[in-house]
């Protein structure tokens, strides 16, 4: 049967009626898969799956959160959307808002969005400012606007982001035909930890699953206000998407790691692109340096022996959204190619081929 998207498949699980003029790109959907190059690099006793999120036609998880917000948005009779983003949740809500005709506002810190996001939010006819300050800074003028102009917000603050994004749990539970072991997910401003914790309740309360998962997540250390336990008032981390001083969902994502008996912990940058290539190179999975803080997480935790009680156990790790968002990453990382002349032998030569 053909995939109908979030709201339809899941409708008994989240906040709508026949009422509701349903937006879709047909998100969601994303495939599991086992990474077993990786599990064997980390730890050989574990199996380790990845959910790729990258795959949503926007290319991150954030789809799963607008399908939602925008329809509910014109359900209630808006004509405007606004969000403050560090550029996927841009680049989604300008694709959600062309699709039904509604205007879309978006504030991105300056200097501060990956390219691939920023192209998307442009193309798809969304008024895009560049404000000269931070993502924290931008949220807090978008709260503000919205609250006193006839705009809707759709930042993880409108909670219609979080009951569409607890589908990404669903899916899990409905493939692995339980819960994993080990939920691992980048943080940023934590409504996707928030939305998980809460699809997999969901799922245990209608009978789904029975043992809900550790939760744990990963925040960049140069941006790390739940692990430091205050707020980081100049956020930095190459891993733009978490780059994220004042999380919204802050009590939330707490609440999701202490009642799971999982944790919040941080990465660094260079552990980062060390998960980033390792999911590139090892798995063929490519993802922009936020997604990798789960994986980087795994890994620098199976190191350290967390894992050495759970021998046998399922740990999924988000990733959270497309390499291709951020190109101009990839090639500082790997390099650019090198230059030859058009010549057979040459070329045989320089890649050391014998017959
Ligand atoms: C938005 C985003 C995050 C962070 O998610 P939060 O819900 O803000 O914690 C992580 N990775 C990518 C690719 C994102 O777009």
């Amino acid at each position: 049967m053909a995939w109908e998207g979030v709201i339809k498949t899941y409708k008994e699980f989240l906040p709508v009626t026949d009422k509701t003029p349903i937006v879709t790109l047909k998100e969601g959907n994303t495939p599991l898969i086992p990474a077993d190059r990786l599990s064997a690099k980390i730890n050989k006793g574990l199996k380790i799956f990845l959910k790729y999120e990258g795959l949503n036609p926007t290319g991150s998880f954030k789809d799963r959160g607008m399908t939602m917000a925008v329809s509910k948005a014109l359900e209630e009779g808006s004509t405007a959307i606004m969000c403050a983003s560090t550029g996927n949740t841009s680049a989604s809500a300008s694709a959600y808002a062309a699709r039904c005709g509604l205007k879309c506002f978006v504030l991105i810190p300056h200097n501060s969005i990956a390219l691939g996001k920023l192209s998307q939010a442009m193309i798809h006819g969304a008024k895009v400012l560049a404000v000269r300050g931070n993502f924290d800074d931008t949220l807090e003028i978008v709260r503000d606007i919205t609250s006193n102009y006839p705009v809707t917000l759709v930042n993880s603050l409108n909670p219609y982001r979080i009951e569409g994004q607890k589908s990404g749990a669903y899916e899990i539970v409905d493939v692995l035909g339980k819960a994993p072991d080990f939920h691992a997910i980048p943080v940023g401003n934590a409504g996707n930890i928030t939305a998980y914790w809460k699809g997999y309740k969901d799922y245990k309360q209608a009978g789904k699953l029975s043992d809900l998962p550790k939760m744990i997540g990963f925040q960049a250390a140069g941006s790390a206000p739940i692990v430091l336990g205050h707020v980081v008032e100049d956020p930095k981390t190459l891993a733009t998407a978490i780059k994220i001083g004042n999380p919204a969902s802050w009590k939330s994502a707490e609440e999701a790691a202490d009642s799971s008996g999982g944790m919040i912990k941080a990465v660094t940058d260079d552990e980062i692109i060390e998960a980033y290539k390792l999911l590139a190179g090892l798995e063929g999975v490519f993802v922009e340096p936020a997604s990798a803080a789960s994986v980087a997480g795994v890994i620098k935790y199976a190191a350290e022996g967390y894992f050495d009680d759970s021998q046998g156990k399922t740990i999924v790790c988000v990733v959270t959204g497309h390499g291709l968002k951020d190109p101009d990453r990839a090639i500082a990382t790997a390099g650019e190619p090198e230059v030859i002349d058009n010549d057979v032998e040459k070329i045989v030569e320089r890649l050391r081929l014998k017959k």
